[in-house]
C-alpha cells in the first residue's frame, strides 16, 4: 500500500476514534486507578474496580492491542493470569498472544464493544497468534482474524491452528477461570479435538458458546477471595456442553412466515442500579 494511502487509513481510524470519543462513558474519563484497596465490585456487566493494576504494554509472550483505548487495566489476578498464559504460550507453543480489551482504569462501562469487562475480571485474547512484534500501527488498528466462516457456520481450517486448541485448554484449566466464551463453531472443534485425544473433558464445561467470539476468545475470572462486593455468575451447566445445547446454536434454515403485527410498544428496560461503591468512585470525578 502506498505510504499516503496507508497514512490515510490510519488517519481515518484515528478520526473515527475521536468521533467515537463524543459518546464516552464517564468511566472512560478516569485516567488512573483509584488508590483504594484492590477489589472487584458488582457484576461483570454492572460494576467497577477499585485499586486496579495495569498490564505493562510490554511483557514476555504478549502484546497489547489498541493501547489508545486504555482498556489494559484489571484485577491483580487477571494481570497474573494473562502474564502466566503468555509465558506458557511463548515457551510451550512458540507463539505470542495478542491481548485485546481488559477493563478501564476503574472498570465500568465502555462506550463501545461489550457490556461486560466492568470489574477487571474479563479479558479478550485474540485468535491471531503472533510470531514477531507488531508495528505501532498494527497494534493500534489490528486486523481481525476470524477462524470461523460465520455465514456458512463452519471452521476455517486454513486459519485454525493446533495452538488455538492448546491455548484455550490452558486458559480453561486455570482454577480461577469461571468461563471462556467462543463462537459455537469453535466449541464444536474443541469438543471434537478432545474426543480424538480421549483426554479428560472437564475443562470443556467452562468453554461456553457465544456469538461474536470468532476472532477472539473471552476469559472471565471468578471473584477473587475476599472481594466481598463482587458478584459471581452461576456456574455453567454440568457436563462438557458438547451435546444437544451446542447443537441448538446451529442456525435453522429460514422458513418464510407472514410479517408479525406489532400491537404493543416494547417496554424499555430500566438500567440496573450501579453498586454504591461504584457510584462513589464516579462522584469523585463528577465534583
Ligand atoms: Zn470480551
Amino acid at each position: 500500500m502506498a505510504r499516503w494511502k496507508c497514512a490515510s487509513v490510519v488517519w481515518g481510524a484515528l478520526s473515527w476514534f475521536s468521533f467515537a470519543h463524543a459518546a464516552d462513558t464517564p468511566w472512560e474519563h478516569m485516567s488512573a486507578p483509584s488508590d483504594d484497596k484492590l477489589q472487584a465490585i458488582g457484576g461483570y456487566a454492572n460494576g467497577c474496580i477499585a485499586g486496579a493494576q495495569r498490564l505493562p504494554l510490554k511483557g514476555e509472550g504478549y502484546q497489547v492491542l489498541r493501547p489508545q483505548h486504555h482498556r489494559y487495566y484489571g484485577h491483580a489476578s487477571t494481570i497474573a493470569l494473562v502474564e502466566k498464559l503468555a509465558k506458557q504460550a511463548q515457551q510451550q507453543l512458540g507463539v505470542q498472544i495478542l491481548v485485546g480489551d481488559m477493563s478501564l482504569a476503574q472498570g465500568g462501562r465502555f462506550s463501545s464493544g461489550h457490556s461486560s469487562h466492568q470489574t477487571g475480571l474479563d479479558v479478550d485474547i485474540w485468535l491471531r497468534l503472533a510470531s514477531k512484534p507488531l508495528s505501532v500501527n498494527q497494534l493500534a488498528v489490528p486486523t481481525p482474524y476470524s477462524v470461523v466462516n460465520v455465514p456458512a457456520y463452519q471452521l476455517r481450517s486454513d486459519k485454525w491452528q493446533s495452538q488455538h486448541f492448546e491455548l484455550i485448554k490452558m486458559a480453561a484449566s486455570e482454577p480461577q477461570v469461571a468461563r471462556i466464551f467462543v463462537h459455537p463453531v469453535i466449541k464444536q472443534q474443541l469438543c471434537a479435538e478432545e474426543s480424538a485425544t480421549g483426554g479428560e473433558r472437564l475443562w470443556l464445561r467452562k468453554v461456553r458458546p457465544w456469538w461474536g467470539h470468532n476472532y477472539h476468545f473471552h476469559v472471565r475470572l471468578t471473584c477473587p477471595k475476599g472481594d466481598f462486593l463482587c458478584h459471581n455468575q452461576a456456574p455453567p451447566p454440568k457436563g462438557d456442553g458438547c451435546g444437544a445445547e451446542l447443537a441448538s446454536w446451529k442456525p435453522k434454515p429460514k422458513i418464510e412466515s407472514p410479517p408479525k403485527v406489532v400491537t404493543a410498544k416494547p417496554k424499555k428496560r430500566k438500567p440496573p442500579t450501579l453498586p454504591a461503591m461504584c457510584r462513589a468512585l464516579l462522584s469523585r470525578v463528577a465534583h
